[in-house]
């Protein structure tokens, strides 16, 4: 099947399993998985499924980001951070429906792989850094919401801290390996409301950095 065709059935997939928000659903159509993709699972670039990027890492699953973007309720002016660059297709995402993207990834080698794709995409609202994600951007932060791509062990509470306190949402995978679910936490001042999503598989986020 030719690619605009494989696209255009996994949108359809993406509906039928429940994803309703249509600003998120034209956010998948716009960007390329192909392009984030390595060449031998180029084929399988618009199949329902995470694939394999270098350095033992993944790409997360399409309805898995749709999931997990759908629930940070995104509007056109928030500053969203990221954990977890990866390929850098979550961040393409985000970089449609908010107004700037900070991504940190700690493995140098995505991160060099990625930042020339946002260039070349001309996704120029993305800012990418080597680091470690436990630790947040405290020089960027607050942030209207956050979102973490690998697994915590638990809520990490820095990132907490780095949310707007005027209805900062976090989404993030928690817990060990096998057993994870997807939590939203919504901060109010120093009120924290969390609530459990759905169940998922995430790699283990890594504490420091390495490359
Ligand atoms: N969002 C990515 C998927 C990432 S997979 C995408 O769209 O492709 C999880 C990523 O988190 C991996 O690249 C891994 O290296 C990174 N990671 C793990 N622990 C981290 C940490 N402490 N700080 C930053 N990135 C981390």
């Amino acid at each position: 099947m030719s690619e605009p065709a494989n696209k255009i059935r996994l949108l359809m997939d993406l509906r039928r399993a429940g994803i309703t928000d249509t600003n998120v659903l034209s956010a998948i159509e716009r960007v390329p998985r192909e392009a984030f993709i390595p060449t031998a699972f180029q084929d399988r670039a618009y199949e329902d499924t995470a694939l394999p990027i270098a350095s033992g890492q993944t790409i997360s699953q399409p309805y898995v980001v749709a999931f997990m973007t759908a629930a940070l309720e995104l509007g056109p002016r928030m500053r969203v951070l990221e954990i977890g660059t990866g390929s850098g297709y979550q961040a393409a995402v985000l970089s449609y429906l908010a107004r700037r993207v900070f991504t940190i990834e700690r493995q140098r080698d995505l991160l060099i792989a990625a930042e020339p794709l946002f260039e070349r995409l001309r996704l120029t609202n993305i800012s990418a850094r080597y680091g470690d994600g436990f630790k947040g951007w405290p020089e960027a932060a607050p942030f209207d919401r956050i979102i973490v791509t690998a697994a915590a062990p638990e809520v990490p509470q820095i990132l907490i801290d780095q949310l707007s306190d005027e209805g900062g949402i976090l989404i993030v995978p928690v817990g060990s390996s096998g057993n994870q679910t997807v939590m939203k936490v919504r901060r109010t001042g120093e009120a924290v409301e969390t609530e459990s999503l759905l169940p998922v598989r995430f790699v283990p986020m890594l504490k420091g950095t390495e490359s």
